[in-house]
C-alpha cells in the first residue's frame, strides 16, 4: 500500500466505502474520478530578470453538493496525482461535517522556500490568470494549503477582482481579516479537532480534564493543540512533543504557552528546560491517553500500530495512518479520529468566512466558536453512530457518512 500512489490509495478507500454500502456501479464508477482538472503551464518572470516555467493544476473533484472547495499547495513533489487524491479527500470532508460544498484542490509544482516575495506575487497572480474564468463563489473557491499564506490568498483575491473589475472577497478563503478573513481561522484546525476529542472522551469514559496527551508535530496545527487541548477539556498534562528535528518529554506534563514560546524562539522543541529527549518513533508509543499526529503522512503502520497505547488518535495530519493499522488499532480497542473528519475544523470556517463574505457581515469570535462546535460534534456524533451501528473502524465510519451523503446528491441531480 505504501508504495501506491496518493489517488490510487484514496480510490481504494472509496471502493472499500462504496463496497460495504452495495452502491450502484455507475455511482461507484462516478465517484472514483475527479469530474473536471486543469492543468496549467504558467512563465513567471523571476527577480534576475529570467522566465521561469512552472506546472500547476486545479481539480474540481465532485461539485454535487455545492462549489468546489479546497487549498492550494505549493510543493516540489506536487503531481496532478496528489492534487487528485486531496481533492477528493475535500469531497468527503466538506461531507462528513455536512457543509454544502465540494471538493477541489490546486497546486503549484515548485519550491518556496527558495522564492522571493515579488517572485510568489507574481507566481499568485499567474495563477488567477489562468485559472480565474472557472472560479468564483458559485464555482470554486481555494484556500491556503502546504506553503501557501495569507498573503497568498490576498494577492490572489486582488487579481481575481482587478481582472472582473468587482469587489469578490469570498472567491477564496484564508484572507487576512483586514481584507474579508474570518475570527477563528488561525487555530480552526486544531480547536475542531480537540472538540472531536471532548465528544470521543465521553463515550469512552475518559476524564478529559485529568488526561495525558502527545503531540507529533509542532507547526501551526500542533502548536494551537498542545494549548486548546487543556483550554477546550479544562485541564491535561502534555507529556511529549516533537517536530521534524526530534521531540521531548516530561512525566509531569509541560507548559503548553512556554514549550510554544521556545519553539517560536528556538526553532525547535530541543532543549526545553526539565524534559528528557524522546524520537519521533518513540512519541508514537508513548504511554497516554490522546495521541495528536500532527506532521506527515505514513506514520503509524502495521510495524509500530500494535505497540501504540494512547486510547485516543485525533488525526490532525493527513493520512498519518496506514490501512493496514487502521485494522490493528480498531481490533485493540484504540480510537481513531480519522483525518477527513478530526482536521475539519480549518475547511468548516473557510465555509463560515464564505458566507461572511457574501452577506458582507462578519461574526463575532464567540459565534464562530459556537458554530464550530456545533458542526464538529453533530460530525462526530455521526460517524460515531455508524461505527456502532456497522461495527467498522471509524475511518470507514466516516467514509460510509461522507460517501452516502454525496451519492444521494449525485442521484438528487439526476447524475447517476
Ligand atoms: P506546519 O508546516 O505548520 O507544521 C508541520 C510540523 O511537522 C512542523 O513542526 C515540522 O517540524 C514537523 N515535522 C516535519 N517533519 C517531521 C517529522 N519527520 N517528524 C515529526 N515532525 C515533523 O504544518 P501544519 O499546517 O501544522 O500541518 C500539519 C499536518 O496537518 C499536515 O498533514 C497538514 O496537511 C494537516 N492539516 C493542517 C491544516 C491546517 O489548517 N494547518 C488543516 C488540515 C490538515
Amino acid at each position: 500500500m505504501a508504495e501506491l500512489n496518493p489517488f490510487k490509495i484514496a480510490q481504494q478507500q472509496l471502493d472499500e466505502a462504496a463496497k460495504y454500502l452495495g452502491l450502484d456501479a455507475a455511482t461507484h464508477e462516478f465517484l472514483r474520478w475527479p469530474m473536471r482538472e486543469y492543468r496549467f503551464t504558467l512563465p513567471v518572470k523571476m527577480d534576475n530578470g529570467q522566465t521561469k516555467v512552472f506546472t500547476a493544476y486545479r481539480v474540481q473533484y465532485n461539485n454535487a453538493r455545492g462549489p468546489t472547495k479546497g487549498g492550494l499547495r505549493w510543493h516540489p513533489d506536487e503531481t496532478v496525482d496528489t492534487v487528485r487524491a486531496l481533492a477528493a479527500w475535500m469531497t468527503w470532508k466538506c461531507a462528513v461535517v455536512d457543509i454544502p460544498l465540494g471538493g477541489g484542490k490546486g497546486g503549484v509544482t515548485c519550491n518556496p522556500k527558495e522564492m522571493t516575495e515579488t517572485e510568489k506575487e507574481r507566481l499568485a497572480r499567474a495563477y488567477i490568470r489562468a485559472v480565474n474564468s472557472e472560479l468564483g463563489v458559485h464555482r470554486d473557491v481555494p484556500a491556503p494549503d502546504v506553503y501557501t499564506t495569507p498573503q497568498i490568498m490576498a494577492w490572489m483575491m486582488d487579481e481575481f477582482e482587478t481582472i472582473r473589475g468587482e469587489s469578490h472577497p469570498g472567491v477564496i478563503t484564508g484572507k487576512p481579516i483586514a481584507i474579508g478573513g474570518s475570527q477563528g481561522r488561525g487555530d480552526a484546525t486544531a480547536r475542531g479537532g480537540v472538540y472531536c476529542v471532548r465528544e470521543a472522551a465521553k463515550k469512552l469514559g475518559l476524564d478529559a480534564a485529568t488526561s495525558s496527551y502527545a503531540i507529533q508535530g509542532f507547526g501551526n496545527a500542533g502548536q494551537f493543540a498542545a494549548t486548546l487541548h487543556r483550554e477546550i477539556l479544562g485541564g491535561g498534562r502534555l507529556i511529549a512533543v516533537s517536530d521534524s528535528r526530534g521531540g521531548v518529554c516530561s512525566r509531569d506534563g509541560m507548559d503548553p504557552a512556554a514549550i510554544v514560546r521556545h519553539k517560536l524562539e528556538t526553532g525547535s522543541v530541543q532543549n526545553f528546560p526539565n524534559t528528557q529527549p524522546i524520537s519521533n518513533e518513540d512519541l508514537l508509543e508513548i504511554d497516554v491517553d490522546v495521541l495528536y499526529p500532527a506532521a506527515l503522512e505514513g506514520v503509524i503502520t502495521e510495524k509500530n500500530a500494535g505497540n501504540i497505547k494512547a486510547k485516543l488518535i485525533c488525526e490532525l495530519a493527513n493520512g498519518p495512518t496506514t490501512p493496514a493499522a487502521d485494522q490493528i488499532l480498531h481490533e485493540n480497542g484504540n480510537l481513531v479520529l480519522p483525518d477527513f473528519l478530526a482536521n475539519a475544523g480549518g475547511v468548516t470556517v473557510s465555509y463560515f468566512e464564505q458566507v461572511q463574505n457574501t452577506y458582507n457581515y462578519y461574526w463575532s469570535l464567540a459565534d464562530v466558536h459556537a458554530q464550530l462546535d456545533r458542526r464538529m460534534t453533530e460530525a462526530f456524533d455521526a460517524v460515531y453512530k455508524t461505527r456502532e451501528q456497522a461495527a467498522v473502524h471509524m475511518r470507514l465510519a466516516a467514509y460510509l457518512v461522507a460517501v452516502t451523503r454525496v451519492a444521494e446528491a449525485c442521484k438528487l441531480r439526476g447524475w447517476v
